[in-house]
Parts: structure tokens; sequence; C-alpha cells
């Protein structure tokens, strides 16, 4: 590790409350107990602080978490928070849930917890989240009155939505008015299917999206964001993220699939104590598990295991196979998502299947970034022209 951070996937159960096709996760009613709860968390510290990492993020996700007890969550709260106190630990948690299962005895929960703010998943048009026994349509009634209820309570949920074959039939400027307008969300993120869980016969190869095409909406929707979204306090990630690096260089990403090697940001452990690279590993290739927290006493042994070698490699073999070596967004990219690229090509030395149209959203993304510099230096430049008294009012647009 080169920072003083890690994160933690922490799967408390493999229950869920919903039939989504399209789903990775081997679903089961497995849920972690609070005393192996303590064990992990106090192993995983114990690994952080042999390396000198104070700061943790745990993402809570299932499964879904809702199908739990919120008391266990509380319970689990002060478990960390006595965990922190006694070893002057930073651990800051987030919570991924299809909200299907919300209801206000879990404000409490996502108040002290999750200070207020959850993600959720919502898809335009919904092709694949279903309710257990329902439909698309339910699925979406169901999430929009939950929606509606946390938000009542003051909940900000935060929404990743996952674009399909019939999402590219619409404008992009459809797909943005559906999230920002007519749901009300400000927090959006983008991201790609895959083929995750060779058990599920329904996850086929289908599921990987036309790169031109998507390289396509990416251009449209990045053009209604600027116009749209970026000064009315709407954030569409990566768009955000990338504009931000290629004005500013500032990192490129909050997405683990940009990560310089996501191996040495994440890991992941479920219910029954496996660890691996991140959820879909974790539940969909068993056979690449680094080992199991309950049946150790030391996480650092299970992290030198040589399948976690194999996620280390990965990055670095990239460049020397001259996969991405000669890419001009190798220092933002390198190499993109080991589990997209395993799923679709059955290799881990495979570039991420989205390349192409990562490369045409980072091109148009450096466009946008030049041009937004260039009006702000121009900006910059009419208010050195101004005589003092004028300054004052336009002034603050640059504090
Ligand atoms: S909500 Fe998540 S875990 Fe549940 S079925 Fe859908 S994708 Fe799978
Ligand atoms: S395998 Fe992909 S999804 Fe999993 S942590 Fe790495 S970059 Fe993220
Ligand atoms: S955009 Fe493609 S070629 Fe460039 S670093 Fe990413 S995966 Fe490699």
């Amino acid at each position: 590790m080169t920072t003083n951070h890690i994160s933690l996937i922490l799967l408390p159960t493999l229950k869920c409350n919903a039939n989504c096709e399209y789903c990775f996760e081997n679903k089961k009613d497995t849920t972690l107990s609070l005393e192996s709860f303590k064990a992990i968390l106090k192993k995983f510290c114990n690994y952080a602080m042999s390396r000198n990492i104070s700061n943790i993020s745990i993402y809570w996700q299932g499964g879904e978490v809702f199908t739990m007890k919120p008391e266990w969550y509380m319970r689990a709260l002060g478990i960390i928070n006595q965990l922190c106190e006694k070893e002057k630990l930073s651990i800051i948690n987030h919570l991924q849930t299809n909200l299907i299962g919300y209801n206000r005895k879990w404000n409490k929960v996502i108040e002290n917890m999750f200070n207020n703010e959850i993600s959720s998943s919502l898809d335009f048009p919904n092709l694949y989240r279903k309710t257990q026994k329902g439909t698309t349509n339910l699925f979406n009634d169901k999430w929009r009155k939950k929606f509606s209820e946390a938000k009542l309570s003051g909940i900000i949920v935060n929404v990743i939505a996952i674009p399909n074959a019939e999402t590219f039939k619409m404008d992009a400027s459809a797909f943005y008015a559906y999230y920002v307008e007519e749901v009300g969300v400000k927090n959006i993120q983008i991201n790609t299917p895959f083929p995750g869980n060779p058990f599920n016969s329904k996850v086929n190869p289908q599921l990987v999206l036309e790169n031109e095409q998507l390289g396509y909406f990416y251009i449209e929707l990045l053009d209604i964001w600027l116009k749209e979204g970026l000064n009315s306090g709407v954030s569409f990630s990566p768009f955000k993220e990338l504009i931000d690096f290629f004005m500013d260089r500032r990192d490129g990403g909050s997405s683990c699939i940009w990560s310089s090697n996501c191996s040495d940001q994440f890991l992941c452990i479920d219910p029954n104590g496996n660890v691996s690279q991140c959820d879909c590993w974790v539940t969909s290739y068993p056979e690449f598990r680094f080992g199991n927290i309950l049946e150790s006493d030391d996480l650092s042994v299970i992290m030198k295991s040589n399948i976690r070698d194999r996620f280390k490699q990965r990055a670095s073999q990239m460049i020397k196979t001259g996969n991405c070596v000669e890419c001009e967004y190798l220092a933002i990219c390198h190499g993109g998502c080991p589990v997209r690229a395993y799923s679709t090509y059955n290799s881990l030395q495979r570039k991420d299947p989205y390349c192409e149209s990562y490369k045409i959203m980072f091109d148009n993304a450096k466009k946008a970034a030049i041009k937004l510099s260039r009006d702000k230096y121009k900006c910059k430049q009419n208010i050195h022209n101004l005589k003092p008294s004028e300054r004052k009012f336009t002034d603050r647009v640059f504090d």
C-alpha cells in the first residue's frame, strides 16, 4: 500500500429481496453474526495497522443489507466505535442498497452509521432489475416509493445507473432528464455491465455493451451534463472526476476501475469469511479467493496468497505485454477492471472490454476540460481588466 487508506467491501449477508437478471451474487440465506463481524473487523484493522494505515472505508453491501435488522447494525456500529477509539483509527461507513426493504426504522442507522447518505441502483430503461416475484415495473414502482420516503426523511440517495442496449435507442437527454428531473437525483454514477456469475444462465456475454454505441452515448451525456448539470449542483460520475483530472491533474476517479491497482486499495469479505478482490470475485469465482479470515489469525498471510499476486501483477503485465503501453490514457486507466476483463474474455491479462469506449470518453472529457480552462482563463482576464470598483462582485466567481 502506498497511501494511508484502505477499503473493505463487506458483505454481511448473501440474502436478497430482489431478483435482478444480471445479478452476479450467489444468493443464499447466509448472514454474518456479530461475533464473526467483531473477529473480522479486528483482524482487518490489525492488518491495516501493520501497514501503518489508519484510515479505513467500509462499503456495506450484499446480497441486500436491509434484509437484516437495524439493531444488528447499531450493535456493529458500537463495535466499530469501540475499536476506533482504542486503536485511534478512522472508519467511514458507506451503504449500497437496492432500497426495496427501506423503512423509517432504518433512519437511525443511516444517520449514525452512514451520515444520512446512501447509494442505490436504478437503470433506465429497466430491463433487468426485478423484485423477487415481480417485474421490472414493480421494482421501479417500489424503488421510486422508497426513494421518496427516504428523501422525506432527509436521506441523500446517490444512484448508480447501468446503461443497456435499450438505453442507446433513446436520446441521451432523455436519460439525463429521467434521473435528474423526473426522479430527482443529484449524484449519478454511470457504471457498465459485465457477465459475472457463470452459475447464472441468464447472465450472458450479451450483457457487454457495444463500445462505439457506449462511446457515443458518453459524448452526448457529457455534453448535456456540461450544459445543464455542471453549474446546477448535479454530479455525473465519472465525468466530473475526469474534468477535474484534465483541468487540474487531480485524482482521475472515484471509481475502482481506474485505480492504479485495485488490489492495493480494496478487498472483500463475505459472511462466511472468504476474502477476495471484490464482491463479484468472492461470490462468482470461488477459485479466485485469497483465503478465509475466520479460519486464519492473520490477514497478512492471506494477502500473500498466489491468487492475489495475479491481481497485483496485472497492471504491470498489461504494460509489458503491450496491451496498454502506448495508450495516452494509461496514467488514468491502468488497463481498467480485472473482473470485466475476466468475465468477458476468461483472462486476467486482457484489457478491460470497455477500453475503446473509455478512450472516446477520455478524449471528449479532455477536450471539454481544455475548453473550460480557456473559458475560465478568459473570464479571469476580463476580471483583471476591470477597474477595482467593478471587480468586487465578479471576483467571487474565483474565490
Ligand atoms: S439487488 Fe443486487 S444482490 Fe439483489 S438481486 Fe439485484 S443485483 Fe443481485
Ligand atoms: S475487479 Fe474491477 S470492480 Fe473489482 S475492485 Fe477491481 S476494478 Fe473494482
Ligand atoms: S484505455 Fe484501453 S488501452 Fe488505454 S489504458 Fe485503458 S484499457 Fe489500456
